[in-house]
C-alpha cells in the first residue's frame, strides 16, 4: 500500500478534514477546504469525498429522500463544480471576455452554453464561454446569441433601441463580432451545443 494511502486511511478513520487541490490545468490548482473522506473503496484504490457537511450526511446514509439528495447534489455543483468550471474556462480563454475582450478577472464569468438544467449542460470547458458579467447576463437572457459559426447576433428589438453608451457599445456593437477563442482546439465551444442554444435565442426573438 502507498504511504499516502495510509495517511488518507487514517484521516478517514478519524474523520479529519482535508484540503483537496483540484487540478484546473497543468500546474494550476483550486483549493477546496474542508473536505472529508466518507467511504474507503480499497478495491478501486479510491476514496469517496464529501465537499461539505450536508454531503457528508448523505454519504453516511443519515439523510434520505430524493428531495434532500437533489439539494445536496445542487450544493455540490455550486460549491465544487462551478468554481472549478469557472477557473478552467477563464484559463482556456486567457482571462478575457470572448465577446468584448475585457480582461478584468473580477468581472468575468464562465457562462454555460447549454444551461445547467439541460441534460448536456455539463460544467466542462467546451460547454463554456468566458464572458464578462454584462455579456453573460445578456447571453443568458437571449439579448445576444452566438451563431454556430461563432459570430455574435443581437436581438432585433435591442438593435432598434436608443439609449446610452452601455446599450450602444456594450450590446449593439457586439453584433457581427467573432468570438475570441481558446488557443487549444479541444477547449473551443462545442458546435452542436452552440447550434442548440442558438435555436433557443432565435425562437425568443
Ligand atoms: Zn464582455
Amino acid at each position: 500500500m502507498h504511504p499516502e494511502n495510509v495517511a488518507l486511511r487514517r484521516a478517514y478513520e478519524r474523520a479529519l478534514p482535508l484540503i483537496w487541490f483540484v487540478a484546473v490545468s497543468q500546474g494550476v490548482y483550486l483549493p477546496r477546504f474542508p473536505v472529508w473522506l466518507v467511504a474507503d473503496e480499497p478495491c478501486e484504490l479510491q476514496f469517496a469525498v464529501a465537499v461539505d457537511g450536508a454531503q457528508r450526511l448523505v454519504s453516511t446514509g443519515r439523510i434520505a429522500g430524493d428531495e434532500q439528495r437533489r439539494y445536496v447534489e445542487r450544493l455540490t455543483r455550486l460549491r465544487l463544480h462551478q468554481p472549478v468550471f469557472r477557473a478552467r474556462v477563464l484559463q482556456a480563454y486567457e482571462r478575457q471576455c470572448a465577446m468584448c475582450r475585457l480582461r478584468h478577472v473580477s468581472l468575468l464569468d464562465a457562462a454555460h452554453i447549454l444551461p445547467d438544467a439541460h441534460p448536456q449542460g455539463r460544467p466542462v470547458v467546451p460547454n463554456g464561454l468566458s464572458l464578462c458579467k454584462i455579456h453573460h447576463a445578456a447571453y443568458d437572457a437571449d439579448l445576444l446569441g452566438v451563431r454556430p459559426d461563432l459570430v455574435v447576433d443581437v436581438r432585433r428589438d435591442v438593435l432598434d433601441e436608443i439609449d446610452g453608451p452601455m446599450l450602444r457599445h456594450g450590446l449593439q456593437e457586439m453584433a457581427g463580432i467573432r468570438l475570441q477563442l481558446p488557443r487549444q482546439r479541444e477547449a473551443r465551444p462545442d458546435r452542436a451545443a452552440l447550434a442548440e442554444r442558438y435555436e433557443v435565442f432565435r425562437m425568443s426573438a
